[in-house]
């Protein structure tokens, strides 16, 4: 794509300004008045520092800028842009295409990170004045199914391209995605639906392509919003203050999609960076990317927070920005979900009912099943048992590495065993009902990486 081919009498426009360090976070708004008959807009930020400073970047047209709402939004690139153009069929990656409607719009800048020098900064805006091109952008979701075929599904939650901060094109997501015998991903860029927009026209027979956003308050946490309708778009302008996530909130669910906490620990202080109330989301993403340092405490929070009876939904995703092997490459670690279908519903019913086991790798598989008399009850199923009653649960791994595997309830550890690579390994143990809420496992390397996490499955009346 290609900006279009700017008039002699193209508007130049610079406003400058200065950052204080005491404005970290505060949104700052600059005024464009875009006159009649302009058909495209170009913004170019210049700012000191750049790299020890970041200053985010996006735009809103007449339409609003209010914080808390969506209107006027025409899209946002964070700090991984410095500049981008937008006319009425195309735009920059993060942005959104469409008519340019005369009127006051507003370029927002966001300085995450400032030295103590603050930032001098510069906005060169070109308003280059044309008729707009025939065929006006027009909006190519991807098919919310693939299939009604019900079984476990495998899918990443959680991946950037070049619509935010990502290195790769929607095209190359799509076909790793496949290489790596993905059932389904769900694209979160930060703070744009502008990818949803478009992944139509990526789409190929067997993979879902799944909605989402990862909403991104780099002073209070990321979430991701998962399974929202293409042109919805979540705001990020608010505090834990001022209660306008609760609205947001209710718009992901309004969409069907659930809220799932990132990454909550994410700095070497291993402070919870998530400033949000938890009670609120539906999810945490206990694991992202390789399993690290950052990844223990996550789980030890979700696991706490279980005992203390709120439930969460725990995920696996990769995070990746970058094509091909990394630390955080597609698919690794990856979520495996019962889903009625390989859709939209079927996926996110399935998390919504805690369907679904975490798995480090992509062959890796397991089954998890509790029985009591004639009932059975699988992960995120519950086992209806007299207190007393025997259970019995068995536990089957496919293509493991060597492993330790940790039957665990409310009270903690219930039972360690090692089983060996390479073989399916099946368990079985049995515990009396009444003993514990919940039954999960874990399994990890005798060094203590994750291999694979289920969500519980719940005993009792
Ligand atoms: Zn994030
Ligand atoms: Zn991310």
């Amino acid at each position: 794509m290609a900006p279009v081919a700017a008039a002699q009498s193209a508007i130049s426009i610079s406003k400058k300004g200065f950052v204080p360090a005491d404005s970290l976070f505060k949104l700052v708004y600059v005024p464009v008045e875009v006159p009649p008959g302009i058909a495209e807009i170009r913004v170019r930020e210049i700012y000191s520092n750049q790299g020890k400073n970041v200053l985010n970047l996006g735009i809103y047209g007449p339409e609003g800028h209010r914080a808390g709402t969506t209107a006027g939004f025409r899209g946002w690139s964070g700090g991984a842009k410095t500049e981008f153009f937008l006319n009425a069929q195309e735009a920059s990656t993060g942005y959104v295409p469409g008519k340019i409607t005369p009127g006051l719009w507003h370029v927002l800048i966001y300085p995450s990170t400032i030295l103590p020098t603050g930032i001098d900064w510069e906005l060169a805006v070109t308003l280059v004045p044309g008729a707009d091109k025939q065929g006006a952008f027009a909006v190519s979701p991807a098919p919310a199914a693939v299939n009604t075929k019900a079984g476990w599904y495998r899918g990443d939650l959680h991946m950037h391209t070049l619509h935010s901060d990502g290195k790769r094109t929607p095209r190359e997501l799509v076909d790793e995605a496949a290489a790596q015998g993905l059932d389904f991903i769900v694209s979160t860029e930060h703070n744009t639906n502008s990818a949803n927009l478009s992944w139509g026209k990526y789409a190929v027979p067997k993979l879902l392509i799944i909605n989402g956003e990862e909403v991104t308050t780099t002073a209070f946490g990321h979430w991701n919003a998962v399974g929202l309708n293409p042109t919805t778009l979540v705001d990020w302008r608010y505090t834990p203050q001022d209660g306008a996530v609760t609205q947001c909130l209710a718009q992901v669910h309004a969409d069907g999609g659930l809220a799932i906490i990132n990454h909550p620990f994410y700095n070497k202080e291993l402070a919870n960076g998530f400033k949000f109330a938890v009670k609120d989301f539906d999810g945490i993403e206990v694991w992202n990317g390789k399993w690290d340092f950052l990844d223990e405490p996550a789980l030890k929070w979700w696991d706490e927070l279980l005992r203390a009876g709120t439930y969460k939904l725990a995920i696996a995703a990769s995070d990746t920005h970058i094509a091909g092997p990394s630390d955080s490459r597609l698919g690794i670690p990856q979520t495996v979900v019962k889903a009625t279908g390989l859709s939209r519903t079927g996926i996110v019913q399935g998390l919504k009912a805690g369907r679904a086991y975490l798995i480090a790798e992509p062959r890796i598989s397991l089954a998890f099943t509790a029985r009591a008399g004639s009932a059975t009850a699988e992960i995120g199923e519950r086992l209806f048992a007299a207190a007393g009653q025997t259970i019995q649960l068995a536990f089957s791994l496919v293509n493991a590495p060597a492993a330790v595997v940790t039957l665990c309830g409310d009270q903690g550890v219930i039972a360690t065993e090692n089983v060996v690579s390479a073989k399916p390994a099946g368990l079985r143990w049995t515990v009396k009902a009444g003993s514990t809420k919940y039954l999960r496992v874990e399994v990890r390397t005798p060094r203590g990486e994750m291999v694979a996490l289920t969500n519980p499955i719940w005993l009792g009346e």
